[in-house]
C-alpha cells in the first residue's frame, strides 16, 4: 500500500507545485490522476520516487518511510516502484533484453558489469515478461528499431520484472496515437492485475481514465479537486 500525505513542493523558483496532496493507493487498484497541464501530476509522481525532493509531506511504501531513506536503501526502495515514463526512456543503443534487464538495476552501466549483476532467474523472468507484452522473439531488437507502442512495451516490461510494489506511471501514451494508446493501456492494466500490482497513473486523456482507472484523482493547481470512482467524475462533467 502506499500511502501519501499532504504532499508538498515548492520549486527553487517558487512555483508551488504541490499544496498539500494526500492519497492511498493500494489493493488491486488502478488510480488516475487528471488534470490540465501544470497541474501538478509530474510532480507528484517525481515526488514519490524522489527524482524530484519534495519539500514536506509523508510518502509510505508498505510501512517504509520513503522520504527519510537513502543511498543503498533509497535504491531498494526505489526497485519496488516501477516506473513507466511518458518518453519511454529506453538506452537507445541496448537491445530490448538489455533494457528491461537494466530495470532490477535502476541504471545500466556496461554490459559485462552488466551481466554479472544477472542470474539465470533473472533472465527467465525477463523471457517470460516480454513474452507477456507480446515482445517473444523481439529480445536482441535494438530499441532504437522499435516503432512507438513496442518502446512502451518494453517500458511496461522493464517496469514488472522487477516484481515492484506499486506501478508509476507518468503520461505513458501522450507520444502514441490513440490506438496504440488504447493497446499500451489495455496491456499495462491486463498485466498489473495479473501480478496483483496496484497502478498510480498520470493521464491526461480523461477518456482513458474513466475506462481505465477505479478511481480517479483530479490535480488542479496543486491540489486534489476531485476523488471518486469514474461514474461520478461522468456525471460532475
Ligand atoms: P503536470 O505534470 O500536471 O503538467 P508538473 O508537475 O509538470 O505538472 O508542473 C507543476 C508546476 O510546477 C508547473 O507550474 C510547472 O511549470 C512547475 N514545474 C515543474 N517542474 C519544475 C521544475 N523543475 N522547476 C520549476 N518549476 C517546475
Ligand atoms: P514533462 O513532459 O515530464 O511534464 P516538461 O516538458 O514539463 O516535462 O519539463 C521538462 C523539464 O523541465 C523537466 O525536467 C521539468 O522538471 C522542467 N520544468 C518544467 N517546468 C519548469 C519550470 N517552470 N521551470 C523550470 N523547469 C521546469
Amino acid at each position: 500500500m502506499l500511502s501519501v500525505t499532504d504532499l508538498r513542493k515548492t520549486y527553487s523558483g517558487g512555483e508551488e507545485a504541490l499544496r498539500g496532496v494526500s492519497l492511498d493507493v493500494g489493493g488491486n487498484e488502478t488510480v488516475a490522476v487528471i488534470g490540465p497541464s501544470g497541474a501538478g501530476k509530474s510532480t507528484f509522481i517525481s515526488c514519490i520516487n524522489r527524482l524530484t525532493e519534495p519539500t514536506d509531506g509523508q510518502v509510505e511504501l508498505d510501512g517504509v518511510d520513503i522520504l527519510r531513506l537513502s543511498g543503498k536503501d533509497l535504491r531498494n526502495a526505489r526497485r519496488d516502484m516501477g516506473m513507466i515514463f511518458q518518453e519511454f526512456n529506453l538506452v537507445e543503443r541496448l537491445t530490448v533484453m538489455e533494457n528491461v534487464l537494466s530495470g532490477r538495476l535502476g541504471y545500466v552501466s556496461t554490459w559485462n558489469a552488466f551481466r554479472r549483476k544477472f542470474s539465470g532467474d533473472d533472465v527467465e523472468r525477463a523471457y517470460e515478461v516480454l513474452d507477456r507484452v507480446g515482445l517473444a522473439g523481439h529480445e536482441n531488437d535494438r530499441a532504437d528499431e522499435l516503432s512507438g507502442g513496442q518502446r512502451q512495451r518494453v517500458g511496461i516490461a522493464r517496469a514488472v520484472v522487477q516484481r515492484p510494489k506499486i506501478l508509476l506511471v507518468d503520461e505513458p501514451t501522450s507520444s502514441l496515437d490513440p490506438e496504440t494508446s488504447r493497446a499500451v493501456m489495455d496491456l499495462l492494466t491486463t498485466i498489473a492485475a495479473e501480478d496483483e500490482i496496484p497502478v498510480l497513473i498520470n493521464i491526461h486523456e480523461v477518456n482513458l481514465a474513466i475506462e481505465y482507472a477505479d478511481r480517479i484523482v483530479g490535480l488542479r493547481d496543486g491540489e486534489k479537486v476531485f476523488e471518486g470512482p469514474p461514474e461520478e467524475l461522468d456525471e460532475a462533467a
